[in-house]
């Protein structure tokens, strides 16, 4: 990236601004990031492009940075979560802060060449990592864990799965890392497979979703099951077929906890129950969270 037009960026940006906790500092009311310039921070603490990370350009190409303040710097402003941000920030704003909050927790994790050891310092406006030492060593990008999601149907019923350690009641879709050599549909099967024994044919995709805690993306998909026995392996307390008078019964009763609204798996139940006919549907539909959330890009989008 060009560092003279960064520098030229950099001096008219927008800044986010985030703690050393990783929180971004927000307005008075929490409902949006508080958006300062480089004057409106300590005297004696000037960042500069170099130390912050570039988040792009918006539609009126004013350039969004953002940049983690030393833990010394008490600007009296609150500061939001990443998850309490996805809940209630615009869904740009809660893209940058994710944006924002994976690379300056990749750079924390990543502070000395695995080459040589020396240290690593941030190259193309905070996108990558360079070695010191200049050994010819290789630039440090940062990574990203694929993992599939997905909610299995047969038959007008949605299998959904529980790890012991989840709230109680709480279901959601089957989920699990993608291997290496391994493609999305072939994930797919091998994690429901694993985790309840469920034997899948085609694996529809329905969309993605940033994950940064730490590194993930989730990739979302719907499959019929060609053989519905669940056997449970070792990942989940429980798995079980759910129709969706079952969901809506449960949920109207709090014996069962819906996925997060910010989640994929809420979008992928919410999607699956949509398409369901009659009444039942439209009730567990009624009992999710609000499903209004930004975060998730599906696939029509
Ligand atoms: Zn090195």
């Amino acid at each position: 990236m060009d560092r003279v037009w960064l520098r030229a960026q950099w001096a008219n940006a927008r800044l986010y601004l985030l703690d050393v906790d990783g929180r971004m500092l927000a307005r008075e009311d929490r409902e949006a990031p508080l958006l300062a310039d480089a004057s409106r921070l300590a005297a004696d603490w000037r960042p500069d492009a170099d130390d912050a990370i570039f988040l792009g350009l918006d539609k009126e190409r004013q350039a969004h940075f953002a940049v983690q303040l030393p833990g010394d710097v008490d600007l009296r402003v609150p500061a939001v979560g990443i998850r309490e941000a996805a809940a209630m920030w615009p869904a740009a704003e809660s893209a940058r802060f994710a944006h924002a909050a994976a690379l300056f927790g990749w750079r924390r994790r990543h502070r000395y060449c695995p080459q040589c050891a020396a240290p690593l310092s941030p190259r193309r406006a905070g996108n990558s990592l360079a070695c010191e030492a200049g050994n010819g060593c290789s630039e440090q990008f940062p990574r990203t864990d694929a993992a599939v999601i997905v909610i299995v149907v047969h038959q007008g019923k949605c299998l959904l799965g529980r790890q012991a350690s989840w709230p109680e009641g709480s279901y959601s879709a089957l989920a699990g890392f993608v291997e290496p050599g391994e493609s999305l549909e072939e994930a797919v099967a091998r994690e429901v497979r694993e985790e309840s024994g469920v034997r899948i044919g085609e694996a529809l995709y329905r969309g993605s979703q940033p994950w940064p805690f730490p590194h993930s993306m989730m990739i979302g998909f719907h499959a019929v099951a060609d053989d519905p026995q669940v056997t449970l392996g070792d990942e989940l307390e429980d798995a079980r077929w759910f129709g969706a008078d079952d969901l809506a019964d449960g949920y109207a009763a709090g014996s069962l906890r819906a996925p997060a609204a910010i989640s994929i798996a809420h979008r992928l139940l919410h999607d699956w129950l949509a398409a369901q006919p009659g009444e039942a549907a439209a009730r567990a539909l009624a009992l999710l969270p609000d499903a209004a959330r930004p975060g998730v890009r599906r696939a029509s989008d």
